[in-house]
Order: C-alpha cells, then structure tokens, then sequence
C-alpha cells in the first residue's frame, strides 16, 4: 500500500519549485533495479538529470535530514526486504563519454561519466584504438560503481586506468581528487565518507582495434566458461582472502549447490549465489552465514563479504 511520508513531501516541494530535473519515483521496489532481484521498496527514488539537481535534491536530504543512498548498476548490492529508507540516487543520466584535450598519438585521456555502463565503456575504447579496460569486459553495471568498488579482472583492476575522480559531497560542493589522493585496494576506492562519483578521467594506449577486439572475445570467453553470467546473482559474494580463491575455500568446503530457499551456490564458481526463483533477503544472509561456518571450519579462513549490504532491518552476523 502506498503511503505518503514527510520525505515524499520535502521532496514534492523541490520538484513543484523545479529546482530538480528528472524522474522521480516513490515506493519503488529496489528489486527490479538490483541484478540478484531481490530487495524491497526505496522509498524515494530519483534519476537527476544534471549536477544541479543531484545538488539540489541533496541540500532538501540534508536539511531535513533523510538519508541518502546512491547506486549504480546495483550488481554488486545486496537490499534488505523492507528496501531502503530515504533517497536512493541513480546517476545513470549521467552518461557522456569523450577525448579530454590531453588526448595525443600515444595516449588517450577519456572522460567518463557515473552512468556510463562498463560495457559501453569498453566498446567506445575499442571501437577508437584506445587499449586497457578490455579485461574488465563481462562486468555488468555502471562506471561510477566500478571506481567506487575498484573493480576488477583478470588482474586489472579500475584504479590502473584512473586519473582523477570528479565528486559531489553531501553539501553539493564538487572536488577534483587525483587517484594518488585516494587510497584504492582490492574491491575498494576508500572514498571520502558521503560522497559521490560524478565522473572520471582515465588514461588508455593507443592500439590497433582489431586486436583489442581479440583481446575482449578472449576475456570474455574465459570468463563465460568460469562464470555464471546469465543467471540473477550479485557477482562475487564473498573477497578473496589473500594468496587464496574465496570460490576454491566454498567448493573444498563441500559448498557448491548448498540452497536456502530460493538462493543457492552455483554448481559453476561457487562464489556466486544463485537467485533461482522468489529469493529473499532473508534466504540469501542465511546462505551467507551457513557457508562462511562452513568455510571457518573447514579451512580456518574467515571469509569477508564483497557484495554490499543495504537497507532496512539488517540483522545479520557476517
Ligand atoms: C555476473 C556478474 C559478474 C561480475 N563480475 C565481476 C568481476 O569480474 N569483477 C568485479 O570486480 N566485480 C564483478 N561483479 C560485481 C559488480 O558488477 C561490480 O562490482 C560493479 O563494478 C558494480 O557496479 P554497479 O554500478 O552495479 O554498482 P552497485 O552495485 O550499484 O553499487 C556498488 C557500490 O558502489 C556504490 N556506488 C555506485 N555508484 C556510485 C557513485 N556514482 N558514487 C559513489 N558510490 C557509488 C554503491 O553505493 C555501492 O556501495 C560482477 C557482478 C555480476 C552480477
């Protein structure tokens, strides 16, 4: 059942003012925004279409204190049934892509936006002789997520491409960080607290785009084999602890189709769960708990989670 909450209305205020460009929805269930499918109703979410709207909508959060919370791809989220309370932002209107001038024979400078997916990303790169991110082809979601998460493959990780990162902090004030002002590490960008990816540079070489062709059919071949690609799951659920597979330690563990409810291990990288029908939030942190025993158990290693975990009403041990 709808209802309307002093949130709905603060933000009701701003779009009447038209102090915000953009799709606005309320009650929106953040299932068929997240690749696992599951998760309940954000209570306001909204598509800004320009910087000025996402700051705008920010200082209407901040001065009536509503929580913000900004996704991307939502392929690496994990969202609690009662979905998530306040704002959730989506900058997927925020997707240009071009040279910057310091762009020459042998280096090109890319800018990118938040809401570029990684998959156009590599395309534009290829498709203009700019080689570097071709590892990274079969991750789904959005280059904002992919910086905030430094995502990566086939040992290339987004930090190794990144020049400088453009961010909007909770008060609407935009910073131009360079990559050796953060501290990026394995699955993480170590962003300044409440803050957001609007954009970034990024540095690619010049090469023939036949062969970075090749090297993406390559990637992306290895990857289906090892990967369950087309079934509805969040990625890697848990980190690789170092010098190790967290994959390997769930299958030695005896793992691999272990099911609650409708989540189950994949028989193929057992690092994946499987969203096979009607999965809970519920179903999927019970999962998460029981293979993490059983791992603690059988190689002493505990595991750490990847995939983040968001929303109302958590409750969980991991
Ligand atoms: C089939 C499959 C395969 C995958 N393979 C890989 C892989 O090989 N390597 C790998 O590293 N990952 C992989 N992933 C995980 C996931 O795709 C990546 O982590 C991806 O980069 C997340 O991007 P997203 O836009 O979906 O982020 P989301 O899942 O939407 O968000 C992830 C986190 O980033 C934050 N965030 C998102 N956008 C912004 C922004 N603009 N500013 C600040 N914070 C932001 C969110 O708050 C959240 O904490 C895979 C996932 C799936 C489903």
């Amino acid at each position: 059942m709808l209802s309307v909450t002093v949130h709905d209305i603060a933000i009701k205020e701003i779009l009447a003012k038209g102090l915000f460009k953009g799709e606005v929805r309320f009650d929106e269930p953040m299932s068929a925004h997240t690749s696992l499918r599951i998760g309940g109703p954000a209570e306001i979410l909204a598509f800004p279409e320009d910087p000025v709207s996402l700051k705008n909508i920010l200082l209407s959060a901040k001065r009536e204190q509503i929580p913000v919370f900004i996704f991307g791809g939502g392929t690496n989220l994990l969202v609690s049934d009662g979905g998530i309370e306040g704002i959730v932002i989506s900058l997927k209107a925020f997707n240009k892509i071009e040279f910057t001038r310091e762009t020459n024979d042998k280096n090109a400078v890319l800018y990118v936006g938040a809401g570029v997916t990684l998959a156009k990303l590599i395309s534009f790169a290829q498709k203009n002789g700019c080689a570097g991110v071709e590892a990274l082809a079969g991750i789904p979601g959005y280059f904002g997520g992919a910086v905030y998460m430094n995502a990566g493959s086939f040992g290339v990780e987004i930090k190794d491409v990144l020049v400088s990162i453009a961010l909007m902090d909770i008060n609407g004030e935009i910073r131009i960080l360079q990559k050796d002002d953060l501290n990026f590490s394995y699955r993480s960008s170590n962003l300044p607290e409440s803050s957001m990816i609007l954009s970034a540079n990024i540095s690619l070489n010049r090469d023939k785009s036949d062969d970075i062709l090749n090297r993406i059919k390559e990637f992306l071949r290895k990857k289906r084999e090892t990967q369950p690609l087309l079934e509805p799951s969040a990625g890697c659920v848990f980190k690789n602890p170092a010098g190790d597979a967290a994959g390997r330690l769930i299958d030695a563990a005896g793992c691999k189709e272990m099911r609650i409810g409708d989540i189950e291990v994949s028989a193929g990288h057992a690092n994946y769960f499987i969203n096979k029908g009607k999965a809970t939030y519920m179903d999927f942190i019970a999962l998460m708990e029981k293979v993490k025993v059983r791992v603690k158990e059988h190689s002493g290693v505990v595991l750490e989670p990847e995939i983040k975990i968001v929303g109302r009403n958590l409750k969980f041990k991991i």
